[in-house]
Protein backbone atom coordinates (compact mmCIF):
# COMPACT_ATOMS: atom_id res chain seq x y z
CA UNK A 1 0.00 0.00 0.00
CA UNK A 2 1.29 3.71 -0.93
CA UNK A 3 2.18 5.51 1.84
CA UNK A 4 -0.16 8.59 2.30
CA UNK A 5 0.98 11.70 4.82
CA UNK A 6 -1.61 13.97 5.60
CA UNK A 7 0.21 17.57 5.37
CA UNK A 8 -1.15 18.77 8.95
CA UNK A 9 -3.13 17.48 11.81
CA UNK A 10 -6.19 19.66 10.29
CA UNK A 11 -6.32 17.24 7.58
CA UNK A 12 -5.61 14.24 9.55
CA UNK A 13 -9.26 15.16 11.88
CA UNK A 14 -11.32 16.19 8.03
CA UNK A 15 -10.18 12.71 6.92
CA UNK A 16 -10.31 11.08 9.80
CA UNK A 17 -13.93 12.50 10.37
CA UNK A 18 -12.09 12.97 13.93
CA UNK A 19 -14.73 14.30 17.19
CA UNK A 20 -14.51 17.64 17.80
CA UNK A 21 -13.85 16.91 21.26
CA UNK A 22 -11.25 14.64 21.18
CA UNK A 23 -9.11 17.41 18.26
CA UNK A 24 -8.46 19.87 21.01
CA UNK A 25 -7.06 17.11 23.42
CA UNK A 26 -5.66 15.44 20.41
CA UNK A 27 -3.62 18.69 19.38
CA UNK A 28 -2.24 19.19 22.40
CA UNK A 29 -0.26 16.26 22.68
CA UNK A 30 0.41 15.81 19.26
CA UNK A 31 1.94 19.40 19.18
CA UNK A 32 4.65 18.30 22.23
CA UNK A 33 5.25 14.88 20.14
CA UNK A 34 8.46 15.12 18.49
CA UNK A 35 6.29 14.90 15.11
CA UNK A 36 7.91 13.70 12.34
CA UNK A 37 4.89 13.12 10.01
CA UNK A 38 1.34 12.26 10.09
CA UNK A 39 0.08 9.03 8.29
CA UNK A 40 -2.82 7.65 7.35
CA UNK A 41 -4.17 4.20 7.80
CA UNK A 42 -7.51 3.31 6.77
CA UNK A 43 -8.54 3.48 10.32
CA UNK A 44 -6.52 5.45 12.17
CA UNK A 45 -3.60 8.05 11.93
CA UNK A 46 -0.23 7.47 13.09
CA UNK A 47 2.28 10.06 14.67
CA UNK A 48 5.70 8.99 13.46
CA UNK A 49 8.72 10.77 15.38
CA UNK A 50 12.15 12.55 14.85
CA UNK A 51 13.37 10.08 17.50
CA UNK A 52 12.08 7.03 15.28
CA UNK A 53 10.63 3.64 17.37
CA UNK A 54 6.97 3.40 18.02
CA UNK A 55 4.52 5.94 16.19
CA UNK A 56 1.68 7.28 18.02
CA UNK A 57 -1.56 5.54 16.47
CA UNK A 58 -4.71 7.95 16.82
CA UNK A 59 -7.75 5.81 16.66
CA UNK A 60 -11.32 7.78 17.06
CA UNK A 61 -11.69 6.56 20.60
CA UNK A 62 -7.64 6.44 21.61
CA UNK A 63 -4.30 6.69 20.75
CA UNK A 64 -1.79 4.08 21.82
CA UNK A 65 1.81 4.23 21.23
CA UNK A 66 3.14 6.39 24.46
CA UNK A 67 6.29 4.84 25.12
CA UNK A 68 5.88 4.73 29.18
CA UNK A 69 3.25 6.01 31.39
CA UNK A 70 5.88 8.67 32.28
CA UNK A 71 5.46 10.09 28.37
CA UNK A 72 2.10 10.15 28.44
CA UNK A 73 2.18 11.98 31.70
CA UNK A 74 4.45 14.18 30.08
CA UNK A 75 2.85 14.73 26.93
CA UNK A 76 -0.97 14.70 27.77
CA UNK A 77 -1.19 14.76 31.38
CA UNK A 78 -3.13 13.35 34.29
CA UNK A 79 -5.71 11.50 32.40
CA UNK A 80 -7.65 8.42 31.64
CA UNK A 81 -4.99 5.80 30.51
CA UNK A 82 -4.24 2.13 30.48
CA UNK A 83 -1.35 -0.58 29.44
CA UNK A 84 -2.01 -1.56 25.74
CA UNK A 85 -2.01 -5.02 25.38
CA UNK A 86 -1.95 -4.90 21.17
CA UNK A 87 1.35 -2.72 21.67
CA UNK A 88 2.78 -4.49 24.56
CA UNK A 89 5.56 -2.08 26.73
CA UNK A 90 3.32 1.25 25.38
CA UNK A 91 0.55 3.18 26.96
CA UNK A 92 -2.52 4.64 25.49
CA UNK A 93 -4.84 7.10 26.34
CA UNK A 94 -8.84 7.25 26.17
CA UNK A 95 -9.95 10.58 24.53
CA UNK A 96 -13.03 12.39 26.01
CA UNK A 97 -15.76 11.09 22.92
CA UNK A 98 -14.95 7.33 22.21
CA UNK A 99 -18.52 6.21 20.66
CA UNK A 100 -18.92 3.98 17.62
CA UNK A 101 -16.09 4.53 14.81
CA UNK A 102 -16.81 6.74 12.27
CA UNK A 103 -13.53 7.23 10.16
CA UNK A 104 -13.62 6.41 6.41
CA UNK A 105 -13.39 3.32 5.55
CA UNK A 106 -14.05 -0.43 7.85
CA UNK A 107 -12.17 -3.23 6.72
CA UNK A 108 -14.22 -6.31 5.12
CA UNK A 109 -14.76 -9.19 8.11
CA UNK A 110 -14.20 -6.71 10.67
CA UNK A 111 -17.68 -5.59 11.30
CA UNK A 112 -18.36 -4.08 14.63
CA UNK A 113 -20.97 -4.88 16.23
CA UNK A 114 -18.66 -6.67 19.27
CA UNK A 115 -19.71 -4.25 21.61
CA UNK A 116 -17.53 -1.86 23.05
CA UNK A 117 -13.77 -2.53 24.59
CA UNK A 118 -14.16 -2.04 27.94
CA UNK A 119 -10.08 -1.13 27.96
CA UNK A 120 -10.04 1.84 25.26
CA UNK A 121 -13.51 2.10 24.73
CA UNK A 122 -13.41 1.72 21.28
CA UNK A 123 -15.72 -0.54 18.82
CA UNK A 124 -14.68 -3.97 19.06
CA UNK A 125 -15.02 -6.58 16.25
CA UNK A 126 -17.39 -9.84 16.16
CA UNK A 127 -14.16 -11.86 17.59
CA UNK A 128 -14.45 -9.37 20.42
CA UNK A 129 -10.73 -9.07 20.33
CA UNK A 130 -9.87 -5.55 20.42
CA UNK A 131 -7.51 -3.91 17.35
CA UNK A 132 -6.68 -0.56 19.29
CA UNK A 133 -4.99 -1.53 22.63
ZN1 LIG B 1 -9.55 -1.77 23.38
Amino acid sequence: MEREVYESLKDAFRDQRTHEDNQAFIRRFVEKTDTHSLVRFSNHFRVERLSGGVALRVHSGSTIGFRSEQELLDLVGDVDRFESRHLPGTWGVRHPQHGPWRGPTIRNGNRLDGGVCPNCGNRLPVSRRCDFC
